[in-house]
């Protein structure tokens, strides 16, 4: 009997990635219960196995081929991407899940005065981001220092062991409680499936499978069904108030002249946009959640 091909999927064991990572999955139908906090756990009905991990971890698990593919933060992934840009380095972005999302920022005291980035030419910065500070400030032609830190970036400008900060920023308010402001956003980032670049047909295979499923749950959360009766007069300027929505079903009603129109709509329904609606005739107006989709 031959084994079964199954793909390693490396994810947070707890943190910011992991509740919305088996979140996802749940909504694309593959429950993961890992009541007894295994560090392997086996999906009995899909050829998948989770490895849970600390986030750090996993850009070198999957580029070592120990797992196939990885849920990490981009921030994580393009640090250490550049940090092995000399040596060999098999794993590469796969798809983008959209969560998690934060940015790198150089942070400075309250009243620094800060125009653009030359204004930190020269500065001591603290970080535990510094292959992409390097990167940014070899771009920007700047001089400056860059200490290294395993975490507390916020409070190393009180400790004088930098003028400045490089740091994850997501609302700012951690920042402000350590009298800093964000000055300058340098890398964008979110969570990301990442995967081995030397992986077979066969795991490739699997892994699009999960990935085109996951898609499809992160389109169906985004998007709406709506329903509503409008004023067969009203057609044309109800249906382009519908955010997102491609061509939507219009069907007759028992009163001739009203109709019903249903649609997928792509884009957040708003109250405001629900007002506008009813401004402009619609009645009965449903906005429904949408279970499962595929395009
Ligand atoms: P581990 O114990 O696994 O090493 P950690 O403490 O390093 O975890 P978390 O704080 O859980 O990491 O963050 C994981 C990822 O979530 C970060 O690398 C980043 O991509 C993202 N992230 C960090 N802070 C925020 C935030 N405030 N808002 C949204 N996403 C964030
Ligand atoms: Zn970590």
């Amino acid at each position: 009997m031959t084994k079964e091909t199954r793909i390693l999927i490396a994810m947070q064991k707890s943190g910011r990635l992991s509740e919305k990572s088996l979140e996802l999955f749940k909504q694309s139908g593959i429950v993961i219960n890992n009541g007894k906090r295994q560090l392997l756990y086996r999906i009995p009905e899909l050829p998948i196995d989770i490895l849970f991990v600390r986030d750090d971890d996993i850009p070198m698990l999957v580029s070592e081929g120990t797992c196939d593919l990885g849920i990490v933060g981009s921030n994580v992934f393009k640090e250490v991407e550049l940090s092995k840009k000399d040596e060999e380095f098999n794993a590469a972005h796969f798809f983008s899940l959209g969560f998690a999302k934060c940015r790198l920022s150089l942070a400075v005291p309250e009243h620094f005065d800060f125009h653009s980035p030359q204004s930190i030419d020269g500065l001591r910065i603290a970080t535990t981001y510094p292959c992409i500070l390097k990167d940014f400030l070899k771009k920007n032609k700047l001089k400056c220092e860059v200490a290294v830190m395993s975490g507390s970036v916020e409070i190393s400008p009180h400790l004088k062991i930098s003028d400045i900060i490089c740091d994850i920023v997501s609302t700012g308010a951690t920042l402000v409680e350590n009298g800093m402001k964000e000055a300058y956003n340098i890398f964008d980032s979110e969570a990301i499936f990442i995967r081995n670049t030397k992986i077979s047909d066969e795991k490739l295979k699997i892994a699009s499978k999960l990935v085109s499923r996951l898609d499809c749950a992160l389109i169906a959360n985004k998007s709406k069904y709506v329903m509503l009766n409008a004023p067969k007069s009203k057609i044309k300027e109800i249906t382009n108030l519908l955010p997102g929505s491609e061509s939507p079903t219009i069907m007759p009603l028992a009163d001739e002249n009203k109709v019903a129109i249903h649609a997928v709509c792509s884009e957040p329904v708003f109250w405001d946009t629900m007002e506008k609606l009813k401004a402009a005739g619609a009645s009965s107006i449903l906005v429904l959640p949408i279970e499962k989709m595929m395009l």
